[in-house]
């Protein structure tokens, strides 16, 4: 073994080029050794998923990114808002069907206050106080305080204080040069930093993201993975870590040719080796297809994220997928593990040995 494996076998930290050296590594070798890295972390062979839904309450969003199908401007769906009777009953559904988790995603839209998120909240959590509010993003939060003429940790603590228990780190890709092209009205990358410092201040969790596939060199997607393992040296609050792939199909950017199944296995075994501070590794069935993220698991993924009720954003690029928890409980057993039902913060619900 030369030094850099050494170093991997042995669960140590590995460099920024000394990742970038990872993408000419034969598939399987760099399978193996992400899988490794996953038992010294993880310590058993459970694979998690959540019973859980998206609640997309409007699609009317002013940042218009490129990459993005679903605001309203994009032409693809019409633009709506959700009256909170919507919203109470799709929770509804949620919590008789055993769901654990919502998550509330908009965009970014001035009409909606700092009143009109804590009004959200307080009446979810007021009616379902078991339902996990895992919702809003960095962005969101960011322009949220902005048009509310507020510091962000006051947003947070108030969003906190009426019921948000975390927000889903929705990085999209941590490149300046990339994101001034695909979303340049979101938020920067210092933004996003910035944003994930105060949920740590504010004690919420988070998790971390990474979209690739919109144009991005290899030394830009461990730029992404650095800045995800820097912010999580720093606040210890991204609990997981979820790549997907860029649908280009009816966005702004459809002329990228999308990313394909060997990108995808090597992204997320390269990154469960550089993240070695992230516990939590979700493979992305709802982009990559069950097929390629039950491969995923024996490429570093531990998890199989949510079941997902109900998904609007990426279905706005034309990709439909569909699963339901008997599937995914088959088809983890058929990459031999563990199919564990888990909550919100990994603690395991049910085991179906
Ligand atoms: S990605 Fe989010 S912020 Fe950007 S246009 Fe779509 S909904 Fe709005």
């Amino acid at each position: 073994m030369n030094n850099l494996e050494q170093r991997i076998f042995a669960g140590g930290r590995i460099s920024f080029n000394e990742a970038l050296s990872l993408f000419s590594w034969d598939l399987l070798d760099l399978a193996a050794a992400a899988d490794y890295r996953r038992k010294l972390v993880v310590l058993s062979e459970d694979v998690g998923f959540i019973l859980d839904r998206i609640i997309n309450y409007t699609n009317i969003c002013e940042a218009k990114c490129r990459f993005c199908a679903y605001h309203a401007r994009a032409g693809v769906i019409e633009p709506y808002e959700l009256s909170l009777e919507e919203i109470l009953s799709r929770v509804r559904e949620l919590a008789e069907a055993g769901g654990t988790q919502v998550m509330l995603q908009g965009g970014i839209n001035s009409a909606y206050t700092i009143d009109r998120y804590r009004e959200m909240l307080r009446a979810i959590k007021s009616n379902f106080p078991h339902v996990y509010l895992h919702s809003f993003s960095p962005a969101e939060l960011v322009h949220l305080a902005g048009r509310s003429n507020m510091q962000l940790d006051d947003v947070i603590s108030t969003l906190k204080e009426a019921g948000l228990d975390s927000v889903p780190g929705a990085s999209d890709l941590l490149v300046d040069r990339v994101r001034k092209y695909a979303s340049p009205a979101k938020i920067s990358v210092e933004a996003w930093c910035d944003a994930m410092r105060a949920l740590a201040r504010c004690g919420l969790k988070s998790s971390a993201t990474m979209t690739y596939g919109m144009g991005e060199t290899l030394e830009e997607r461990i730029a992404h993975l650095d800045v995800v393992r820097r912010i999580q040296d720093e606040t210890g609050i991204i609990r997981a870590f979820i790549p997907w792939s860029f649908s280009p199909a009816r966005t702004g950017m459809a002329e990228v040719l999308p990313a394909t199944g060997m990108d995808y296995l090597r992204i997320i075994a390269i990154a469960r080796i550089y993240l070695d501070n992230v516990v939590h590794f979700q493979a992305g069935w709802l982009t990559e297809g069950l097929k390629l993220a039950q491969i995923a698991l024996s490429c570093g993924a531990d998890d199989f994220g949510g079941v997902l009720m109900e998904e609007v954003v990426v279905r706005a690029t034309g990709v439909h997928l569909q699963t339901n928890k008997e599937e995914i409980i088959d088809i983890i057993r058929n990459a031999g593990k563990v199919p564990c039902q888990r909550d919100s913060e990994y603690r395991i619900i049910r085991r179906y040995a």
